[in-house]
């Protein structure tokens, strides 16, 4: 195996906490982020309510300050993502409540420039470039499905046919055993490919929402790679599978206030959010029994969670006082899965 790396990380679960900057306009002398340390170490209070016993300390893998460009965070990433082309299979997620740049961290906040991708067109970019440099040893074939989940519901984003195609089976079990979302599989070679075909999958998320922002904070985004390597020496076959998810916000939603769909898309999101938490503590906990079969985000990402494969948590951060409950809330998910 090339990327020693992955041998050396603590157990197959790791939580990372991303803390993002204040947009203009933030009062910034009310920060809940007293420390933030490289160590992992994160300290937060409510700086409207004095008195030390207030201040939380938190662990984590790591935590990205507000600085943290989108290569740094990248660099902690990357032998994650390398380890596919050996056959592992990884699922990150980004966690937290809506506007704490879990889309920022995934994506980045445009494709124009580079140095705002995120991990998503990083990992492809990556993946294609160590690829075509072990070519001669190996022969890589790469395809991506990306798929939307809201309200329990699971929609194919890549479909030629439009967004409105709902699938009714989660997964199909492929010849070789592996699950895969029953999903259409877009075969790529390069970055122009996948660029190509995130405009269908935004093309086909826009067109299913009323309002795209509001949507795409209430339903969890999926994008996966699928990697086949074919070891020309010994002609072997190995499969990994590397999925991106975008969660949906994480913020409580008041039960007085919200009726009608919104009460309903709220206790979708919940119960999501709480069957992904149950899974990821149960593999944390080593538990024999591991309830996947809660949601449909945890059957469809089943293969990839437990086992031989790799978990990354980004637990993502809005460090405004307005936010502080929020920002407790998301940490004591974080909290029990690390
Ligand atoms: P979410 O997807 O969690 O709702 P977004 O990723 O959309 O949040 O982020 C909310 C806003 O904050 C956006 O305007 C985004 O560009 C900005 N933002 C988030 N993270 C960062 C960051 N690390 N650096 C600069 N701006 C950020
Ligand atoms: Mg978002």
């Amino acid at each position: 195996k090339l990327y020693n790396e992955v041998q050396d990380l603590k157990g197959n679960i790791r939580v990372y906490c991303r803390i993002r900057p204040f947009l203009p306009g933030q009062n910034q002398n009310h920060s809940t982020i007293e420390f933030a340390g490289e160590d992992g170490e994160l300290i937060v209070s409510n700086p409207l309510k004095q008195g030390k016993d207030s201040r939380k300390l938190f662990k984590f893998n790591k935590v990205f300050g507000q600085a943290a460009s989108q290569e740094e965070v990248f660099r902690d990433t990357q032998p994650l993502i390398r380890s596919v082309l050996d056959g592992y299979n990884v699922c990150i997620f980004a966690y937290g409540q809506t506007g704490a740049g879990k889309t920022y961290t995934m994506s980045g906040p445009s494709l124009s420039s580079k140095s705002d991708w995120g991990v998503n067109y990083r990992a492809l970019h990556d993946l294609f470039h160590i690829s075509h440099s072990r070519r001669n040893s190996i022969m890589y074939e790469i395809g991506v499905q990306m798929v939307e989940i809201y309200n329990e519901q699971v929609r194919d984003l890549l479909s030629t046919n439009g967004p409105q195609k709902r699938l009714g089976i989660w997964n199909t079990t492929q010849p070789n055993g592996l699950a895969v979302p029953d999903a259409s599989m877009h075969s790529v070679n390069s970055m122009t490919d996948v660029l190509e075909l995130m405009n269908i999958g935004m093309t086909n998320r826009a067109t299913s929402a009323t309002a795209l922002n509001e949507r795409s904070s209430r339903s969890h985004s999926v994008l996966s790679i699928h990697v086949r390597g074919t070891d020309l020496k010994t002609n072997t076959l190995f499969r990994g599978c590397l999925h991106l998810v975008d969660l949906a916000g994480s913020e409580r939603v008041d039960r007085s206030e919200a009726t009608g769909d919104r009460l309903k898309e709220a206790q979708h999101i919940n119960k999501s959010l709480s069957a992904l938490g149950d899974v990821i503590f149960a593999l944390a906990q080593k538990s024999s029994h591991v309830p996947y079969r809660n949601s449909k985000l945890t059957q469809l990402l089943q293969s990839s969670l437990g086992g031989q494969a790799k978990t990354l948590m980004f637990v993502q951060l809005n460090p405004d006082v307005a936010s502080y409950s929020e920002t407790i809330s998301t940490l004591k998910f974080a909290e029990r899965v690390s």
